[in-house]
């Protein structure tokens, strides 16, 4: 051991350093500054604001406002740290709805930046100009004429830390960051105009107008290919006592570049959280990898805020986060799906190439699974079907006498044609149907289905699934018939064919129809084969408005020869086809066009959802139908009214289960 060796000397910091390590800390680039003095110039109650810059901020940042200006006498101490108009007392830090709550941003500047300050309020005859370096007036204020504002001007930032200075060398980055901060700002408080400008230059990088609108506001920034299609909404929450704001984009629009400009309490701020359940909600419509634009300010009692958190960090945390996400997420979904978007959503899906919705969908990354909650969902794997004994049963009420026997055509009989182009539909009769459906959409169980893992079918009615950790019995034939209705009502005008070949006579059928008990004939209502003639003629006369609308097409000698595909690879029961083809004969309205168009989708979706039900037929295997076909179109397609709800039953859930296995 060297006797020689003595510790170091512990010296105090030179007061002067520390305070500028601190002031480092909170500005740590020219935007940081830039976003404080906006701040403290919207807190003065400007409207205008003037940003001037030479190098990106970093040779001068000069902020130009028409605000309450700062009186003289406060000019002395303004630039200390803790000095503040704003909060006296150190309860109002929970109270404050200012932006400003720390009293810190000019002092922090006057560290690290020449900083002089010209202002004027409105009862003081001329303004003054001052002078700082390390939170100190240098000498006295100079009067100087000037109008009512501040000016606040910072040179040569970080000309005292020049490794800070250093690792800031791209003017055009920080430039960048700086515009991105004012347009935000700018989008947030459209009543009051922005302007920034380089020095030098003389049009203007950006400007917005006094008095202007959110939506113009980012028309004017982010472009017209965003502002167009924005979806504006406001919802206010009395439980979770929050407000949001928003403007977001419909799923017509997305960009590889994530935008979410979110304002809590009129602070710009970022909430990781927030942005990916945002992001959840869009990944069910949206192609990989694509974004919305998100325009959201939340205002919650500022007591549920917590604002102690690291200036430079903007992140937020507030009281009830997840519950207030969660019901964000459900406005959004909901907006997205009452918007007309819904209409090119589905057209989406009919154009070539369109994105597969179930490849893109994605579950909420962020949601921990824990091992408990683990379920089989490889639906590769073993089906529940496979223990049931296969069932020999026909359609239970709707029994067919003669007809009933009827094999489904062999396959080769069909054929789809190739999609048209989308023809687009202006009949308010059909819009306003389709207005019904999406109002009407139950939210909690569109994500439900959406998220459903199909387990097996228990018979033609009813099927299980399971979501999360939980089974349920599904009655499928009521889920199908809302399906096939609203691709009725979705694909009007543009329902892609299923050819019928050979061409089927339709009152042959008819014939059969009237001999099923279902038509409930009779000998009084008259002779079969004239009332099949009577009914052959209706049809044959609404001809043009099936073929035209729905797909459906009978020739003038009274052959079928096609009839709608709402679901792909979807093929109705042919068994069930005379009995269909009767009921549109009679029940159809075909006398008022929203009631035609009404009773005639519900007859149709009502024979589509009649599943051709006889295990070992020649014909596609049902089941396969109902895994393959029916519910991946469920997932896909089904904009769920709440009455479904009824046609679900939970029948166990795993924490119950395990209960039960414990008890083994
Ligand atoms: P804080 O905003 O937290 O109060 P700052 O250091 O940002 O702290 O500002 C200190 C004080 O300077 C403010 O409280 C305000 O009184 C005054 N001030 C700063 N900028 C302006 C401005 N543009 N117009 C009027 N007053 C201002
Ligand atoms: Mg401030």
């Amino acid at each position: 051991m060297s006797k020689d060796l003595e510790p170091g000397v512990i010296r105090k910091l030179d007061e002067v350093v520390v305070n500028r390590i601190a002031a480092g800390e909170i500005i740590q680039r020219p935007a940081n500054a830039l976003k404080e003095l906006l701040e403290n110039s919207l807190d003065a109650q400007s409207s205008h604001i003037q940003v001037q810059v030479k190098a990106g901020g970093l040779k001068l940042l000069q902020i130009q406002d028409n605000g309450t200006g700062i009186r003289r006498e406060d000019l002395s101490i303004v630039c200390e740290r803790f000095t503040t108009s704003k909060l006296s007392r150190f309860e109002d830090l929970a109270q404050i709805a200012t932006f400003g709550f720390r009293g810190e941003a000019l002092a922090s500047i006057s560290h690290v930046a020449h900083l002089s300050i010209q202002t004027k309020t409105a009862k003081e005859k001329c303004g003054y100009k001052a002078t700082y370096a390390d939170g100190m007036l240098q000498g006295q204020p100079k009067p100087c004429a000037g109008n009512q504002g501040t000016i606040i001007s910072i040179e040569d930032l970080f000309y005292n830390m020049p490794q800070r200075r250093q690792a800031l060398r791209s003017p055009a980055e920080e430039f960048q960051r700086l515009s991105e901060v004012l347009t935000r700002y700018a989008v947030h408080n459209p009543k009051v105009g922005f302007t920034l400008r380089k020095q030098g230059e003389a049009q203007p990088a950006l400007r917005t107008p006094v008095g202007s609108s959110r939506a113009e506001n980012i028309r004017i920034v982010y472009g017209s290919s965003i502002s167009k299609e924005l979806l504006e909404f406001n919802h206010r929450d009395d439980v979770f006592k929050f407000e949001a704001d928003c403007l977001i984009t419909q799923v017509n629009y997305s960009s590889k570049k994530s935008q979410m400009l979110l304002f809590i309490n009129q602070r710009l701020v970022e909430s990781a959280a927030l942005k990916t359940a945002v992001d959840s909600v869009y990944s069910t419509y949206l192609p990989r990898g694509q974004h919305p634009f998100v325009y959201m300010s939340l205002t919650l009692p500022p007591q549920n805020l917590d604002v102690n958190v690291h200036p430079t960090k903007h992140e937020v945390h507030f009281l009830y986060q997840d519950e207030i996400i969660e019901k964000i997420k459900e406005q959004v979904e909901a907006r997205l799906l009452g918007s007309n978007s819904t209409r090119t959503f589905y057209k989406q899906l009919r154009l070539p190439g369109a994105p597969d919705l179930d490849e893109t969908q994605s579950a909420d990354k962020t949601q921990r699974i824990y091992p408990k909650e683990l379920v089989r969902t490889d639906a590769s794997e073993q089906k529940l079907d496979k223990f049931l004994a296969p069932l020999v049963k026909s359609e239970s009420g709707g029994s067919f006498s003669s007809s009933q026997e009827a094999k489904p055509l062999p396959d080769r009989s069909f054929r789809v044609t190739a999609a048209k182009k989308t023809r687009e539909v202006r009949l308010s009769s059909v819009l306003d149907m389709r207005q019904r459906v999406e109002r009407q959409c139950s939210v909690q169980l569109r994500s439900t289905l959406k998220n459903m893992v199909y387990v097996g079918c228990v018979d033609e009615r009813r099927s299980l699934f399971q979501h999360e950790t939980r089974l349920y019995l599904c009655n499928t034939r009521v889920f199908c018939e809302e399906l096939f209705y609203q691709r009725l009502v979705y694909d009007f005008q543009n329902c892609t064919e299923i050819t019928m070949n050979p061409s089927l006579p339709l009152k042959e059928l008819l014939v059969l129809s009237l001999d099923s008990e279902a038509a409930g004939w009779t000998p009084e209502d008259g002779d079969k084969a004239e009332l099949a003639a009577s009914a052959a003629e209706i049809l044959v006369k609404k001809a043009p408005i099936m073929r035209e609308y729905f797909g459906l097409r009978i020739s003038e000698m009274g052959q079928l020869e096609s009839l709608p595909s709402l679901v792909p690879q979807y093929r109705p029961s042919i068994a069930h086809l005379p009995v269909y083809l009767l009921r549109l004969a009679t029940e159809v309205d075909w006398d008022q066009e929203a009631r035609c168009f009404e009773t005639f989708c519900r007859e149709t979706a009502r024979f589509y959802s009649q599943l051709y039900w006889r295990e070992g037929s020649d014909a596609v295997h049902p089941r396969w139908t109902m895994e393959h076909v029916i519910f991946p179109a469920l997932k896909k397609f089904l904009l769920p009214p709440p009455r479904l709800k009824d046609q679900i039953y939970e029948l166990t859930n795993l924490p119950t289960l395990y209960k039960v296995f414990e008890r083994c």
